[in-house]
């Protein structure tokens, strides 16, 4: 079938010879796979359970073999076969820190850029929950969103499985976190008032599993934070949007389908084209209303036949994002030379731009 949005690259790459083992064994024959051909999948949706879908990207933003299904009962798109519990121990502790320039402990400049992200999505924590709260945040990474949480007043635990930045923002702003992923740690039923899972999700190998977690950690009326790459974007570069560690990737029917099966009804579902991200918030409640289901199948593939290297070049926005991202340039050569620990970056940042919070005061029966 004649394709009009391939890009040159892809044109060259056609008819596609792929040795379908990306990051397994478990498939080695040579088999020939083109983009949005209808594909049968290896495993099946664990949304839908169904094997049929169209294959909507064969490489990774590195050019190795990547195949990604997105499935036609439900629009769910997941890399197949997704692999083994061990292939994926292997592959993040081998190759992951390799493949995506992953340093020991986070970079001056990256905290500063990290701490910005944590106002932004602080900005909606303080609307969840109040100062006191109990927190979990899955996926805390080098510690800045915990760090603004606790020196807000929240009782905030994280989880982390990377050592280094475990490590470091441990010792460098005294937050809580624990080692290991999801798999890893147990916390009560009902323990925590809000858990924010912040780019995670698309790793885990069962997010259906993953949520009931999450979900069953929540106390009722509690609510779940989630940000995921958007499978819909119409404003990321095509050459960087799929990720050898990235299984799935959601739009939001099929976000909302697995969050309620989980039992968490959508409060607020952010999923259209004109952001990179998907943002979600959940809240786990006793009874999830019926919501309608429909499959975002075609809505994820047309996103991807749309979205070509010349589209994204002719949009102009890596020109008009080049004098934000100079001055950012700027901005973090100063903070490099100026500071000499992330803790001295944070509390500046925090102290000037984050939203403050007020607790309660306790009830005095004296006063009028
Ligand atoms: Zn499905």
């Amino acid at each position: 079938m004649k394709n009009k949005s391939i890009t040159p690259a892809r044109c060259r790459q056609r008819p596609l010879q792929v040795n379908l083992a990306p990051l397994t064994n478990s498939l080695d024959a040579e088999t020939i796979v083109q983009r949005f051909s209808s594909y049968v999948a290896t495993t099946p949706c664990p949304l839908c359970n169904g094997h049929e879908g169209t294959l909507i990207e064969t490489r990774d933003r590195h050019g190795a073999p990547l195949p990604v299904t997105c499935c036609r009962g439900c629009g769910l798109a997941y890399v197949d076969p997704i692999p083994t519990q061990d292939e994926l121990a292997r592959f993040y502790a081998q190759r992951y820190r390799k493949e995506y320039k992953q340093a020991l402990t986070p970079r001056l400049k990256h905290i500063y850029r990290a701490g910005r992200v944590a106002i932004d999505r602080f900005r909606n924590v303080v609307l969840l929950a109040n100062p006191g709260a109990r927190v979990l945040e899955c996926g805390a990474g080098g510690g800045e969103f915990s760090y603004l949480l606790t020196r807000r007043g929240y009782r905030l635990t994280g989880i982390e499985p990377n050592d280094g930045y475990r490590e470091y923002a441990k010792s460098e702003y005294g937050v809580d976190l624990r080692s290991g992923t999801l798999d890893d740690v147990s916390f009560s039923e009902g323990e925590f008032d809000l858990i924010t899972i912040f780019h995670v999700l698309e790793h885990l190998r069962d997010p259906r599993d993953g949520l009931a977690r999450l979900a069953r950690w929540l106390r009722p009326g509690g609510h779940l934070y989630v940000e995921v790459p958007n499978a819909l974007t119409g404003v990321s570069s095509p050459a960087n949007l799929y990720h050898r560690a990235h299984l799935y990737y959601f739009a939001a029917p099929p976000l909302v389908a697995l969050a309620a099966a989980a039992g968490l009804t959508p409060l607020l579902v952010d999923g259209t084209a004109s952001r990179a991200n998907l943002v979600a918030i959940f809240r786990k409640s006793l009874e999830v209303p019926a919501l309608e289901q429909r499959s975002a199948h075609n809505d994820v593939v047309a996103a991807n036949r749309h979205r070509t290297l010349g589209r994204y070049l002719r949009s102009g926005r890596t020109l008009t994002q080049l004098p934000t991202r100079l001055w950012m340039r700027s901005v973090e050569r100063a903070i490099e030379k100026s500071a000499s620990r992330g803790r001295d970056i944070l509390d500046r940042l925090f102290e000037s731009e984050a939203p403050q919070t007020y607790a309660a005061a306790p009830h005095n029966p004296n006063s009028n």
